[in-house]
């Protein structure tokens, strides 16, 4: 019998007063009492090893949520091995048993794994509960039951004509080998589905996660091992790329690598890759979401109020830090002056803080790196005003607490102002205001001044005008907008994924990613 198909997780809100808003409280003051130590799980075993990282909390970073292993090279050369003995034995398992165990994972993630792992997520990465909750649990079960049902769905497809005289198929197989997957400290769902859609494709994995998200990867494995998961199906390995990249990349039986991430480490993945192509026994598929510049652009017909919210939200929910955040935007300047008031106003709105208080609307930026490069560009700008910015509405910062930068808004007058083209990943958006009579134009300089295609958006009431855009913006997002927030893409309803710099566009959570993950044979057999 089918699987029967999913529906996208409810989104719970936490209101004060409700139980799971109790539950949660409970669960991060239970965190924040704690100091969690971090083994890597290698072939089903609990790993410690002689070199420990400190776990820091972005927004209050003298607290320390614990320690985390990081892996050697003996640790490495033992993932590899289990990695490779586990793997005929999960091939040969039946797709109904191992959709079983990652819809147990899903069911799991409904209740008793919800609160750790949406704490483990704000307290670890900095979310507020809201962010937390959409990622960490939401579309983290809709990715565990939707690669499910997409799979199945790839399986039962036997795209070949009939034949009377023989008998053809098509046997999806695991990749020859074995998937490694790196994983970004953004989104906890993604950060899970990068190692567990291959998984449940019957390939094994290992998986070297963000050493800034390192708390949530762990009860990620805890949550895997609760379902049910066999020992050296996903091994987990944190530690640093200079220690495990190399080799993982070099070995002859790499199948495939499961990426998100910056645009310069993919990139060096492929150049690994390519250095090695003699080595490897098969072609490895190279998978990656990578960075973003990602845009909105408004016609004069557009209407105001959905606009301000779009850009608040698509700008500044979780400091700006998703690869399909809004960061620039191109604006006609007859709705700049009151665009510029309700901005203006929002900005002043939208509390930044400790995640532990429900009422800011940002937490703090991942690390003291990320801090100094939103200081930089911040400081910048603020030098530039007269040549090249007009204005920087908001721009403070501060980190003597935990690395806090406020929103902020660039005002550009040179459209290849940097940081009207270049990633900065924080809560900083970069704002054009162009001639109302040049919307067209507006359009190419939108195409052609980013080497990225993530996510844009545009926002227009004069259906012509959307048109104009959906045609001439055509390769400039992988994920485009009509009148909403670039941001917030759901599992099973907008396939999520970006071309040029921005990655392979093989949509996470689709039957398009998982597609990547199989090595099909042609089977003929003659009577
Ligand atoms: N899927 C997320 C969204 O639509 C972004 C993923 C990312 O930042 O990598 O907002």
């Amino acid at each position: 019998a089918p699987i029967p198909v999913p529906a996208n997780e409810p989104v719970r809100d936490y209101a004060p007063g409700s139980p799971e808003r109790a539950r949660i409280e409970a669960e991060l003051d239970r965190q924040l009492g704690m100091k969690v130590e971090v083994p890597l799980v290698i072939g089903g075993e609990k790993v410690s090893t002689s070199t420990t990282r400190d776990m820091v909390m972005p927004h209050r970073h003298s607290h320390v949520t614990g320690v985390a292993h990081q892996a050697g090279e003996a640790e490495v050369a033992k993932a590899l091995a289990e990695a490779e003995r586990a793997r005929g034995p999960w091939a040969a398992m039946p797709f109904e048993d191992r959709a079983a165990i990652f819809l147990r994972a899903a069911r799991l993630l409904e209740d008793e794994f919800r609160d750790k792992l949406n704490a483990a997520t704000m307290l670890g990465q900095s979310k507020t509960v809201y962010q937390a909750e959409i990622d960490s649990a939401c579309e983290l079960i809709d990715f565990l039951r939707f690669n499910v049902h997409y799979l199945e769905g790839i399986y039962a497809n036997q795209p070949i004509s009939p034949s009377s005289a023989v008998w053809n198929r098509v046997e999806y197989r695991p990749l020859d080998g074995f998937v490694f997957a790196i994983t970004p400290f953004n989104f906890t769902a993604i950060a899970a589905n990068l190692p567990s859609a291959p998984a449940l494709c019957g390939n094994t994995v290992i998986w070297k996660p963000a050493s800034t998200a390192i708390l949530s990867g762990h009860y990620i494995m805890e949550l895997f091992e609760a379902a049910g998961l066999p020992p050296g199906v996903i091994n987990f390995l944190p530690g640093a790329s200079s220690v495990i990249g190399a080799p993982i990349m070099a070995d002859a039986r790499l199948g495939g690598v499961h990426f998100t991430g910056s645009t310069s480490t993919f990139k060096s993945l492929w150049r690994q890759a390519s250095a090695n192509l003699d080595n490897y026994r098969a072609y490895p598929r190279l998978v990656g979401e990578t960075g973003g510049k990602d845009f909105v652009v408004a016609h004069p017909s557009a209407e105001l109020e959905t606009l301000t919210v779009a850009l608040l939200r698509g700008a500044f929910e979780y400091q700006g830090q998703k690869c399909s955040a809004a960061s620039r935007a191109y604006i006609p300047d007859n709705l700049w002056p009151q665009l510029r008031e309700r901005l203006a106003d929002g900005l002043t709105e939208l509390g930044t803080g400790d995640v532990r208080d429900f009422s800011n609307f940002l937490g703090a930026v991942i690390d003291k790196h990320a801090f100094a490069d939103h200081k930089a560009a911040i400081d910048a700008a603020k030098a530039a005003i007269g040549s090249g910015v007009a204005e920087v509405i908001g721009g403070e910062y501060d980190d003597s607490v935990g690395y806090f930068v406020r929103p902020t808004i660039i005002v550009a007058t040179d459209p290849n102002y940097p940081s009207m083209v270049e990633e900065l990943f924080g809560p900083i958006l970069t704002i054009y205001v162009y001639p109302e009579a040049e919307f067209e134009q507006t359009l190419q300089l939108c195409d052609e001044s980013s080497p990225y295609a993530l996510t844009g958006a545009i926002f227009a009431e004069d259906r012509q005008a959307v048109v104009t855009a959906v045609e001439q913006l055509r390769f400039a997002a992988g994920n485009f907008y009509i009148n909403d927030k670039p941001t917030g893409a759901v599992v099973g309803q907008q396939p999520f994924g970006g071309g040029r710099a921005s990655g392979t566009n093989d949509k996470a959570g689709s039957m398009w990613n998982l597609i990547r993950w199989l090595s099909p044979r042609t089977i003929k057999e003659n009577f």
